[in-house]
């Protein structure tokens, strides 16, 4: 039997590495989660930048780690606060499933793209090659 997710992702991983030797501006460089644990909750310090870097609603994002997160969670100004013990590992793999799955354009590969809502259904809409795409927002 083939693999063909891992076919599909040796392929995107090539896409991206020819895009981002183009091009530096097409790819987002995501910072690294600032996380402490306070007690039973966890402190994303520099939670804001995610969405600021995303480009969406800082509610809807953290509205997506809760629900991957399967806890509650909280904006405190620039900070993100989560109940129970979250790592470090785990913000850095939600930020990039999010960012694949509802900013980066499938197409082209370039992270500039809004979302628009259709009768309840999300598309992300690239403002590089203008491709529409379906979004796994919350
Ligand atoms: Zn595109």
């Amino acid at each position: 039997m083939s693999r063909p997710y891992d076919e599909l992702l040796s392929r995107a991983q090539t896409g991206i590495q020819k895009i981002s030797t183009k091009s530096s501006l097409n790819r987002l460089e995501l910072p690294e989660p600032q996380v402490i644990w306070v007690g039973k909750k966890t402190i994303l310090r520099n939670y804001a930048e995610f969405p600021k870097l995303f480009r969406r609603d800082p509610d809807r994002v953290l509205m997506y780690l809760a629900k991957e997160l399967a806890t509650a969670a909280s904006i405190d100004g620039e900070r993100a606060i989560f109940i129970g013990r979250k790592d470090k590992a785990s913000f850095m793999q939600l930020f990039q499933k999010y960012m694949q799955d509802n900013v980066t354009c499938p197409v082209c590969g370039s992270p500039d793209t809004h979302i628009e809502t259709v009768s309840r259904l999300h598309f992300r809409v690239c403002e590089a090659c203008g491709a529409r795409s379906a979004a796994k927002v919350n």
